[in-house]
């Protein structure tokens, strides 16, 4: 058959995409700070003001003062926190941690862990909001600046929107050149606190020659903090801070969180001229009049009316700019506020939920264990191992020799001098070369030789223990074998 003849092929149906098309109008569909075709809108929002945003300011005098000191501060001659991955070296509120003390570590990270579970099923992200260094940092020093600098939200917009010119030059350069200058302070007080204050003054006043790669790391964390606090700002904690990506999952409907109330704040609706609260009620309005103040504010870019959302960092700005709304207009305040979905929805108070009370005894018991371990905890730590390969020895008098090597770590800041002595026989027990005398914070490795009289000796292997001694107090207590010939081989010269 010819091919004329065939019947003519039908059009492939119309392939349906397998995305949902974006709903532009719902808030859930898109980032607020980002436009249809994907591209950064810039935020600008406005100077907070109101009694939060001033209890946040003192609070950050605080923080900021701890985490500018910290490296700097010595508590027991050690600084107050250090954490020199390199040399594996930690130091907690001056505690030095080796990671001979990894079991403490590991607590240590455990409690961390639970205590931001237990504290963000409880009370949200209030460690965003409050003491977070990215946001203490953007908000009370970067922003400030910009503030001061380029004027509030307004002046701002049109700056940016304004032609080159020498005065938005000069502004933009010396804003710049601040938050560059700042970066470089940040930097090297991280550099701080993983090599430590000494090593950080040797690679600024060395040759640069022998401090290359420190060098390397003080620029890369200059410019990181840079681009952070100049352009990246608030998608570091929508996109890159994983605390905010897993926040989701531990809030419940009791968790206190930022919230707009709005039980009571809708139907929104502007504020007429001499509007009572009865004339509003009567046209099914709230209290919300509908002005955007809190959204303005926001340095996420969100519509807090919107429900709890993870670009929230619950910065309080949108209860300080609603709550000066509602003064305004004789309302009471408190319409955006800390509350939990179930206080909102059903008038409930705070509840300690079963959950929360499952969390709280976890981490009561780590931190107890915790405590313990770091009471207990000695200042030495030793190891004592036969030489290899060593075997026993007969000397002339009769009496057997073992050769060992013993290695004590000395976990504080000051010299330690050790002694070694039999606890659990008679024998000689003799340190080569010179008293042991540990070194602060470092390692100090001798060879040992115990001598025992045969008439102490168990066939094959003896069990011995070896008391370690600082100052004539005992720190800790050794157990080892003392090797030597079997029974039927045991004859006393
Ligand atoms: S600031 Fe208060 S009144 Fe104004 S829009 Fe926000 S919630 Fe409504
Ligand atoms: S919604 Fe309110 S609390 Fe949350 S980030 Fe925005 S201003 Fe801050």
């Amino acid at each position: 058959m010819s091919n004329a003849l065939s019947k003519p092929e039908e059009p492939p149906p119309e392939e349906k995409s397998p995305l949902k098309p974006v709903d532009w109008k719902d808030y859930r569909d898109h980032l607020t700070t980002a436009d249809k075709e994907g591209r950064r809108m810039w935020l600008f929002p406005r100077k907070p003001r109101g009694r939060l945003y001033q209890a946040r300011t003192y609070l950050s005098f605080l923080l900021l003062t701890i985490m500018f000191a910290g490296p700097f501060v010595k508590v027991h001659g050690n600084p107050l926190l250090l954490l020199n991955f390199i040399e594996r070296k930690f130091v907690i509120l001056g505690h030095i941690f080796w990671p001979q003390d990894m079991f403490i570590s590991a607590i240590t990270l455990l409690i961390f862990l639970t205590g931001i579970i237990v504290f963000t099923a409880a009370f949200g992200r209030l460690w965003c909001g409050w003491t977070c260094p990215q946001t203490v940092l953007m908000e009370m020093v970067f922003r400030k600046i910009e503030y001061f600098i380029e004027g509030d939200s307004a002046a701002q917009r049109s700056l940016a929107k304004a032609p080159w010119s020498f005065a938005k030059i000069a502004k933009k350069m010396s804003k710049h050149g601040i938050f560059f200058a700042l970066s470089f302070i940040i930097g090297n007080t991280l550099l701080a606190y993983l090599i430590g204050k000494e090593q950080l003054f040797r690679l600024i006043t060395d040759n640069p020659k022998n401090h290359i790669q420190g060098l390397f790391f003080m620029v890369l964390f200059t410019f990181i903090f840079y681009a952070i606090f100049a352009r990246f700002r608030e998608q570091a904690c929508t996109f890159i801070c994983p605390y905010g990506r897993f926040q989701s999952t531990l809030l419940d409907e009791n968790s206190i969180v930022v919230a707009y109330d709005y039980k009571r704040g809708e139907g929104r609706g502007t504020l007429r001229r001499a509007q009572s609260k009865e004339q509003r009620k009567s046209a099914a309005l709230g209290d919300c009049i509908d002005c955007r103040a809190c959204v303005t504010v926001c340095p996420t870019g969100i519509d807090i009316r919107n429900g709890t959302q993870m670009e929230c960092v619950q910065c309080t700005a949108c209860i300080d700019a609603c709550n000066n709304v509602m003064t305004k207009i004789n309302q009471p305040l408190g319409l955006i506020r800390y509350a939990s979905l179930n206080g909102i929805e059903k008038g409930q108070k705070l509840r300690f939920t079963p959950r929360l009370a499952g969390y709280a005894v976890l981490l009561t018991g780590l931190i107890v264990l915790w405590t313990i371990l770091v009471l207990t905890r000695s200042d030495v730590q030793t190891t004592l191992l036969r030489a290899p390969g060593a075997l026993f020895q007969q000397m002339p008098d009769g009496r057997f020799s073992n050769l060992y090597t013993i290695r004590v770590l000395n976990k504080t800041s000051r010299d330690i001098p050790i002694e070694l002595k039999l606890e659990n026989t008679e024998g000689k027990l003799q340190v080569m070369g010179r008293r042991i005398v540990v070194p602060a914070e470092n390692l100090a490795e001798n060879s040992i030789i115990i001598e025992l009289d045969p008439k102490n000796l168990k066939s094959g292997s003896t069990p011995l223990v070896v008391g370690v001694y600082s100052n004539g107090k005992r720190v800790e207590s050794l157990k080892t074998s003392f090797i030597g010939p079997r029974n039927d081989a045991v004859s006393p010269k």
